[in-house]
């Protein structure tokens, strides 16, 4: 006989908007209103313990006993710490989570005196292959849920409150490609962003792409006004593709139109990461390249020298030819800014915290 309860996989509750959420439980009779002591426990208080809340009435509180929690149809997202380690500046905390599925991410608090961001991850693995990062050499893995987008900010909620501390930013520039997972990271944004729970507005958020330009110009269209930053890291097309190989897909023309079309929409100026890799993209030559590519467009270029990392051969530029390489920008009028990744002793650069457990545990 077919079992109809166990062949429907349980679904999160972090994964819901709060108009979804409140459909759920009109859909199994209760008032709407129940909604809101729900949405606040979950991401206003961030919690995932509903066993003591007394803002819960009673129908709300057998609703959750019968349909949340293991075996249940429903569940709420809270991925295991398998590792938690601390900058020595202090400056910067690196979590590897655990997904249901045994799968790893990672998620990076970075706090400067008052200002606390979150980096999160929105895939496990990255299916774009750039040469120099440890997530495109791991691959493609899977798509994150919404909830799983979710649960590593509200894990960063709960790491800045026990500190006395607030979160205010939040960047997509963790593990993965978030233009290459639309849905589920909007559907995460729209539920960040919800006023009654952890309502951070849209000019705190910052979305970081390798340059998939039908989701730029969908996230134009939609006009959502995150904060976009583009990994561009070439200005030529063989310079570019050498560094990243899915920009064979999208020519440099075409990425540099959607930018402008991004910036026009929203009214937000573009930041352009750089990694500055000695030899390969840091060249007086390279850098009027990219000031030629970028006149014309609201713009900032944030040069990181590059993290080593095991599977790529090359190294960081010298500060040197950093300096020389922002100065040639600012020559042709363009703003940038030369930045470390934080917190290197930490493993801080994409992908390389997961990188390294995963060696060691071999
Ligand atoms: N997939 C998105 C967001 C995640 S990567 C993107 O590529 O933009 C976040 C940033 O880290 C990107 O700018 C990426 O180029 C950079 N990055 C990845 N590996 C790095 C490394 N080893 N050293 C310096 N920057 C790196
Ligand atoms: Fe993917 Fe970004 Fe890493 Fe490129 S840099 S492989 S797009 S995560």
């Amino acid at each position: 006989m077919l079992d109809t309860q166990t062949s429907t996989k349980p679904r999160s509750l972090h994964d819901f908007t709060f108009a979804k959420l409140e459909r759920e439980l009109v859909g199994d009779g209760l008032r709407p209103s129940h909604t809101r002591a729900l949405w606040r426990a979950l991401h206003r208080e961030a919690t995932c313990d509903f066993s003591q809340r007394a803002d819960f009435l009673p129908p709300l509180r057998r609703w959750v006993d019968a349909n949340v929690g293991n075996d249940a149809r429903l569940f709420a997202d809270s991925p295991e710490v398998v590792a938690d380690t601390a900058s020595s500046d202090g400056l910067t905390r690196k979590f590897l989570l655990r997904l249901d599925d045994a799968q790893t991410i990672e998620t990076v608090v970075m706090g400067y005196t008052g200002r606390h961001t979150v980096c999160v991850s929105t895939q496990a693995g990255c299916a774009m292959g750039c040469v120099f990062c440890a997530t495109g050499q791991m691959g493609f893995v899977r798509h994150l849920r919404p909830g799983e987008i979710v649960a590593q900010v509200l894990l960063a909620q709960r790491t800045l409150r026990a500190n006395g501390s607030a979160l205010r930013n939040l960047v997509l520039m963790g593990m993965g490609e978030p233009l290459h997972n639309y849905d589920a990271v909007m559907t995460a944004l729209d539920i960040i962003t919800d006023s009654r729970g952890i309502g951070l507005g849209p000019s705190r958020i910052s979305i970081s792409t390798v340059g998939v330009v039908p989701g730029i110009l969908r996230l134009a269209a939609e006009k959502r006004g995150y904060h976009l930053a583009v990994s561009l890291h070439g200005a030529s097309e063989e310079e570019r593709s050498a560094l990243v190989p899915a920009s064979r897909r999208w020519p440099l023309a075409e990425l540099i139109a959607a930018c402008s079309t991004y910036s026009e929409q929203t009214g937000r100026k573009i930041f352009f990461e750089w990694t500055l890799i000695a030899g390969a993209n840091d060249s007086p030559a390279t850098a009027e390249r990219l000031a030629a590519l970028l006149t014309g467009i609201r713009s900032h270029v944030n040069l990181i020298p590059l993290n080593p990392t095991n599977g790529f051969s090359g190294t960081a530029t010298a500060a040197a030819a950093a300096i020389e390489f922002q100065r040639t920008l600012k020559a042709a009028g363009i703003p940038s800014t030369i930045r470390q990744r934080r917190g290197i002793d930490v493993a801080a650069g994409c992908g390389m915290l997961r990188a390294e457990k995963t060696r060691v545990s071999r």
